[in-house]
């Protein structure tokens, strides 16, 4: 005797019960809506109808989409990127099908922003290219462009019609100061540019671990930003779907309350101005040990890096003296040092660089 078929009411029915709750567990392709508005009035400082976006794998996911964006639809499938810069912006860039052009932004030899070359590489780019930028903390350097320099940037971008694209890694860690970091985007869109904007939760969040992330559009009006965001979600579903829940709650919980966000206002700006009295101590240490190079662009710079200006031989010398790991450019994490470690690490570096 043959089995009885399973009903087809009963398949219908799983179907209808499951549903909802699958629904109830999955965000939709383009993240959470509430985190979403929470992250553009974090960075812009207001919502408005033509600033639109998705959340995203943290800042490497939202890079990755708007790379892929360009690649799709920008007519030049080209982006310069700063020299230097984070060293995943080239390969992320490059697997999105994007030819990496670098334009000048630091002045190796004197330690310094080459503003000059940065302007000359702008003006020179053909017009309507795609630019990324550092918004705060630019990493590995640690300058950042002064206000008067940001409004110049603004001008020849806008008269260039370049696409300005913002990487904001560590809002909160370079003025200790959340609003502030936020300015040259604020400056940005106030001028008028339409522009793109990935932000990360990483660093200043302390979410990693999460990938914690939002990719927003300046656009025109309302109906330009909408039809670039529908455009991001069409890259997104085949790439994973849709994003993962946990960590935007902590955002939302933290960003959408004011005294929670009055709390991590203060929080970081106690975080930043701890790395920058470990600026003051690791130079202090250098000095006490006997080191005769020239230290000022340690305390000089911003955000989480120090660009020590070590070799790469003396960074592997480093390493294998004494243990002290960086990358090979030279650039130190200075959160990494503490009022602990802070005497061996100056020691260290100066038996490489004597
Ligand atoms: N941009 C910059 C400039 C970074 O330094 C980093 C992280 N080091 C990122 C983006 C991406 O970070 P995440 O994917 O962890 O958010």
């Amino acid at each position: 005797m043959s089995r009885p078929r399973p009903s087809c009411m009963l398949l219908t029915m799983s179907t209808h019960i499951t549903y909802p709750l699958t629904f109830l567990t999955l965000s939709p392709i383009s993240g959470c809506q509430e985190f979403i508005g929470n992250s553009i009035e974090f960075a812009y400082g207001k919502r408005a109808d033509n600033i639109q976006g998705v959340q995203t794998l943290s800042g490497t996911g939202g890079l990755r989409i708007f790379g892929e964006y360009l690649n799709k639809f920008f007519p030049k499938k080209n982006i310069y990127v700063p020299n230097p810069t984070w060293g995943n912006h080239i390969p992320i860039m490059q697997n999105a099908g994007l030819e990496v052009r670098k334009y000048r932004y630091y002045d190796f030899e004197n330690r310094k922003v080459d503003f000059e070359g940065l302007i000359e590489d702008m003006d020179a780019a053909d017009d309507g290219s795609c630019f990324l930028l550092h918004a705060c903390a630019h990493n590995p350097t640690g300058y950042d462009l002064s206000d008067n320099e940001w409004k110049q940037v603004s001008d020849i971008m806008l008269r260039k019609n370049h696409l300005p694209f913002f990487d904001c890694a560590y809002q909160g860690f370079a003025s200790g100061n959340a609003e502030t970091d936020a300015k040259a985007i604020r400056l940005f869109e106030d001028e008028g540019h339409t522009f793109g904007l990935v932000q990360s939760y990483s660093k200043n969040f302390g979410l990693y671990g999460q990938r914690v992330g939002c990719l927003s559009i300046v656009g025109k009006d309302a109906e330009e930003a909408k039809a670039v965001v529908s455009q991001f979600k069409g890259l997104i579903r085949p790439a994973y779907s849709n994003p993962p829940r946990h960590g935007v709650r902590i955002i939302n919980t933290i960003l959408g309350d004011e005294s929670m966000k009055a709390l991590f206002v203060d929080e970081c700006k106690f975080m930043a101005d701890r790395i920058n009295s470990m600026r003051v101590e690791l130079v202090n240490n250098l000095i006490a040990t006997g080191s005769t190079r020239n230290w000022d662009h340690v305390t000089n710079q911003i955000g989480m890096f120090a660009f020590s200006g070590l070799t790469k031989d003396e960074v592997i010398a480093m390493r294998d003296r004494h243990h002290i790991y960086c990358t090979l450019d030279g650039r130190i994490s200075m959160a990494g040092v503490t009022t602990k470690n802070v005497k061996y690490i100056a020691d260290s570096i100066h038996d490489v660089t004597k």
